[in-house]
């Protein structure tokens, strides 16, 4: 099957309250354009440096997501465009986003990401360290990022009760974020999670962006 027809039986698959967006990490720009062409305009990158270098080729309304782990020291090369981070896992990461977002003179949307994996290796905080930084004062002076909701991954099994509990407990934490005091450069709105083989459970466990890779592109 073409990426044209799997991106549009992707699409056919999604409620249209969930956000799709089109992981195309190790693609080469003519895969991007077949999935641009038919469409789409959100895509998914895992290292700024080949984000920056599609960004440069490709056309200009295109929303491009940063989706892996951000190395603080190269922000500064997505500031000038990128929509949205969803690997923010540290104050740190957080108060370099904001202090690149400033200089380009605009705000950058984050996701925070929470550890939700059985596994040591996958990056993100756990729901105490997420609320010390969202409740502390040095967050409330971040004036150029907005922390637009947060995002996950669920462990690499095929055990599907395990990956709907890790589902379940991020969207639990969701809730919380969504009812926590108000701050103007908090507006939690989406819920990154599911990826190729499980983002339909992650949809009907709440939800409201899937980053999909390989159902499209096909295999890296
Ligand atoms: C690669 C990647 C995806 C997409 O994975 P597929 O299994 O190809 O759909 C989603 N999220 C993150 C963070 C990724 O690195």
């Amino acid at each position: 099957m073409s990426i044209a027809s799997q991106l549009l039986e992707i699409q056919k698959s999604i409620p249209e309250n969930v956000t799709l967006v089109a992981v195309s990490k190790t693609k080469p720009v003519s895969d991007l354009m077949q999935a641009y062409e038919a469409g789409q305009r959100i895509f998914g990158e895992n290292k700024i440096q080949e984000m920056t270098e599609k960004w440069e080729q490709m056309p200009k309304d295109i929303q491009w997501h940063m989706i892996g782990h951000v190395q603080t020291n190269k922000v500064k090369y997505m500031a000038p465009f990128v929509t949205l981070v969803h690997g923010v896992d540290s104050f740190k990461l957080l108060a370099e986003i904001d202090k690149q977002a400033k200089k380009n003179n605009r705000t950058i949307d984050c996701l925070l990401q929470m550890h939700i994996a059985d596994e040591e290796t996958k990056f993100g905080l756990d729901e105490n360290e997420l609320f010390e930084i969202l409740e502390s004062d040095y967050f409330m002076n971040l004036q150029n990022i907005k922390v637009k909701g947060l995002m996950g991954m669920a462990t690499f099994t095929e055990n599907q009760s395990q990956i709907e509990k890790e589902f379940i407990f991020l969207k639990t934490v969701f809730d919380k974020l969504k009812s926590a005091e108000s701050r103007p450069n908090l507006d939690p709105k989406i819920l990154s999670m599911g990826m190729s083989g499980d983002y339909q459970l992650a949809i009907s466990c709440g939800s409201t962006m899937v980053r999909i890779g390989s159902s499209i592109f096909g295999t890296r």
